[in-house]
């Protein structure tokens, strides 16, 4: 029977925007609408704005605020790295990545390799996880930049960053987190990580679309990703987006006051589901490793269709996803499942359940049993 109201559990994909973010970024959009870079009086707002928001989000990941880069999201965050390192010179020195990245950072891989710089790809283990052990194997004094995600968009496996980073320093490489899915879910402080950049996006923590920002260590050689105006230090050029930079940093400061209430509060929901999938007698693997982010719920039905299940949730008012939200209209096994080896009969037939803060035991006992209801 169709639910009456439509049952999110997507919060992997994006995120509801934050009441107090809306209502903070409506001033910057009716009101106090100057362009930052002007020397008069209504632009001070504005610039007062930016710079708050940036000593914000500094305070959330132990950063300082000469240390965030404003940029257009995750996407482009994780080009600037990647491409930002790779030509930072012309020694074309090695990258290594692993092949569980979103594909933000594996294209930006494929487009460096064009250019001449070598990457190596890591292959992760069956939990989706990246050991010191394969890094160790590939490093060498040749590597200029390691870059591993810190939490994998499918499988929720939260990655050894703090070992993975120390490593990459003992051989003089840099070392570059895809911080996407865990800023704003998980404690993510940079020094104690010891990374040198950091890609985050609002919109995985409940700000607006189309803003996040990167965490350049200071010192670190990076070249600018867009040339023009001396806006972000002169490294990223172009007027800045005042409403979804503010938006982003109250969003990320009311995540992070609240992680560990969220965390719990998403943990419960996620046991409470899966109990309840496992009394229904659905056969299922839940992929990745125990360390992941809370919600985050890579499910492997033993041979059903993953692609049918979203849809027959989908007509129920439930939202949730085959795996990547880039990767929905690739009805293929996605890059992440085909890593970790699942066994075909369960490979087709896995969906994404991500709840957020705002989901209820409810919303669980309504997917479960409707999954039940389609499956039998
Ligand atoms: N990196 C990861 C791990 C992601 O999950 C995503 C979005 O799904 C991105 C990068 C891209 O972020 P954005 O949507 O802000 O461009």
């Amino acid at each position: 029977m169709k639910i009456e109201k439509i049952i999110y559990a997507d919060n992997a994909a994006t995120t509801k925007l934050d009441i107090e973010a809306f209502e903070a970024m409506k001033l910057f959009l009716l009101e106090s609408y100057a362009n930052a870079s002007q020397p008069y009086s209504f632009s001070r707002a504005t610039k007062q704005a930016i710079k708050e928001a940036r000593e914000l989000i500094a305070r959330c990941i132990n950063a300082e605020p000469d240390e965030i880069y404003f940029t257009s999201g995750g996407t482009e965050s994780d080009n600037w790295a990647i491409k930002g390192i790779a030509f930072n010179d012309l020694s074309h020195k090695a990258i290594i990545t692993s092949n569980i990245e979103h594909h933000a950072i594996l294209n930006s891989c494929k487009q460096v390799e064009k250019f001449g710089v070598p990457v190596a790809y890591l292959s992760a283990n069956n939990e989706a996880i990246i050991t010191l052990e394969i890094l160790e194997q590939y490093i060498t004094p040749q590597t200029k930049l390691v870059s591993i995600m810190m939490a994998n968009n499918e499988v929720g496996s939260i990655q050894p960053v703090k070992e993975l980073s120390s490593l990459a320093h003992y051989n003089g490489a840099l070392f570059h987190t895809d911080a996407v899915q865990a800023v704003g879910h998980i404690p993510v402080d940079v020094k104690k990580l010891g990374v040198d950049l950091l890609s985050a996006s609002a919109h995985k923590f409940n700000g607006p679309k189309g803003v996040g920002f990167l965490y350049i260590k200071k010192g670190t050689n990076i070249i600018a990703h867009e040339n023009g105006g001396q806006q972000e230090y002169a490294l990223r050029a172009g007027t800045e987006n005042v409403a979804a930079i503010v938006g982003m940093a109250i969003a990320l400061n009311n995540n992070c006051k609240q992680l560990v209430y969220n965390s719990e509060h998403i943990t419960k929901i996620e046991k409470h589901f899966l109990s309840l999938l496992a009394k229904n007698n659905i056969d299922f693997i839940v992929n990745g490793s125990k360390a992941h982010v809370p919600g985050n719920i890579s499910l492997s039905i033993r041979n059903a269709d993953g692609e049918m299940l979203l849809h027959r949730l989908d007509i129920l008012n439930i939202m949730v996803s085959t795996g990547a939200a880039c990767d929905s209209k690739n009805t293929q096994i996605s890059h992440v499942l085909k890593a970790i080896n699942l066994p075909e009969e369960y490979a087709k037939g896995t969906i994404r359940v991500s709840f957020g803060k705002d989901n209820s035991l409810q919303d669980a006992e309504l997917i479960a049993n409707s999954i039940k209801q389609i499956l039998t």
